[in-house]
Parts: structure tokens; C-alpha cells; sequence
């Protein structure tokens, strides 16, 4: 088995760690009930997606 030939020091092992926080998602505002939902999902307070209604209102996600 291959291994490693030196520790890897913190500072190497924090530049590898620098991209793995999550980037936040994209809100876009409904075009129904001008709520903050994420794209291409569900409304989750009128329930539309698109121009129609998917879920009636008080439907659980
Ligand atoms: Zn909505």
C-alpha cells in the first residue's frame, strides 16, 4: 500500500480544507406569492411551481 512519505503540515492540510465550506444556494423570489424559494423546487408557502399550483395549500413538503 502507498503511503504518504511526510506528514502533511497544517498549513497544507488548511489550504486542502479552504474550498470545502458549502457554498450557500440561490434564492430566487415566487412568482406567485413573491416568497425567497429555491429554483426549480416547490414554493413552500403557496405551493406553486411555475404558473400552476402543485401542492394545496397546507400540504406537507
Ligand atoms: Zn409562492
Amino acid at each position: 500500500m502507498a503511503v504518504p512519505k511526510r506528514k502533511t503540515t497544517p498549513s497544507k492540510r488548511n489550504m486542502r480544507r479552504a474550498h470545502d465550506s458549502l457554498a450557500s444556494t440561490q434564492a430566487q423570489e415566487c412568482q406567485n406569492c413573491g416568497e425567497l424559494k429555491r429554483s426549480h423546487h416547490i414554493c413552500s408557502e403557496c405551493g406553486h411551481y411555475g404558473d400552476r399550483e402543485v401542492l394545496e395549500a397546507g400540504d406537507t413538503l
